[in-house]
């Protein structure tokens, strides 16, 4: 197996690992906290969740119990949209980092615009932690360029990253263009289109002309756009294991025109509060 030393050079944003572990929906604590361990020990850097997930404190307990130490570990978590104001930023982050064992996370992110969203009150807050030196970067998730803008106006730091569906059927190209343009990384969510990707024949084409796996085509072609990280979830150490050596995978560009031709547009994650409805 490739091992995580083969893939330093070039595979950080700004100090963040392009490939990290999702974990939404992952709350079982056992197996939520065995898959955190093992992402890591196998050479996982970056690890993702939410409040709204509810297993921040399983992710913790990954987190403890792997041979690896904190400060090498790019941990993201999100502020839920009913904590939104200002005192429910900073009272609720801190919460975060309790249950997660830590004393700072590398990336906070304002989960939607939405609920109790509003640019002039939540965000001084997020500015206020990262000067407190209790968030390493601010992040932003679901945002389109307006809410960008708007952001970029109110916060003091900078916007380090934007979280938004991303894989072969939504490939978001206006975002990845602002994101180039504005210098706001790019992290890409449900990367396998929740699993949608692996029957699209031209997925299944390209994985077996490298003899990878549709997943790992998904991540690859991810991780060769300008300026994004991909998060796939995987509970299962097959899973964990495949995805990780998607690294090991280089497209060449009749399989990225092939990805591109395809016309299938699919979203993944779309509540009614979703700014694009
Ligand atoms: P995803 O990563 O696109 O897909 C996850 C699904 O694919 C799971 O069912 C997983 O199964 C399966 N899978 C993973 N690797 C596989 C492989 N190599 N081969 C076959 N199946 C594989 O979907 P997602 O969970 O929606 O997105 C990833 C992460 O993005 C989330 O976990 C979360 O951290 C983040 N996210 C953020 C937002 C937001 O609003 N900011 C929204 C959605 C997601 P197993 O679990 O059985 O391994």
């Amino acid at each position: 197996m490739a091992q995580r030393e083969d893939f330093d050079d070039g595979q950080r944003l700004d100090g963040m690992p392009r490939l990290g572990l999702g974990t939404w929906e992952n709350t079982d604590a056992g197996t939520c906290a065995d898959s955190v361990r093992q992402a890591l020990e196998m050479g996982y850097r970056h690890i993702d969740t939410a409040q709204i997930y509810d297993n921040e404190e399983h992710v913790g307990e990954g987190i403890a119990a792997a041979d690896v130490d904190r400060e090498d570990i790019f941990l993201a978590t999100k502020i839920w949209t009913s904590n939104l104001s200002y005192d429910d930023v900073i009272h609720t982050a801190k919460e975060s980092l309790d249950k997660l064992g830590v004393d700072y996370v590398d990336l906070l992110y304002v989960h939607w615009p939405a609920n109790e969203y509003d640019a002039e009150d939540t965000l001084p807050a997020f500015d206020q932690l990262y000067d407190d030196g209790l968030i390493e970067n601010v992040g932003v998730s679901n945002f389109e360029p307006r809410h960008l803008d708007e952001a970029q106006d109110v916060l003091d730091a900078p916007v380090f990253a934007n979280q938004v569906e991303m894989h072969p059927l939504l490939p978001q190209d206006e975002l990845v263009e602002y994101g180039q343009e504005n210098d706001v990384n790019l992290v890409a969510y449900s990367p396998l289109a929740r699993g949608e990707v692996f029957d699209v024949p031209e997925m299944q084409e390209i994985a077996e002309k490298h003899d990878a796996s549709a997943a790992q085509v998904s991540l690859a072609w991810l991780r060769q756009r300008d300026g994004v990280a991909a998060i796939p979830k995987a509970s299962s150490e097959t899973h964990i294991r495949d995805n990780w050596e998607s690294l090991a995978l280089e497209l060449d560009d009749e399989d990225v025109a092939k990805i591109e031709s395809i016309d299938r547009r699919e979203r993944q994650v779309d509540p009614d509060f979703g700014p694009w409805n």
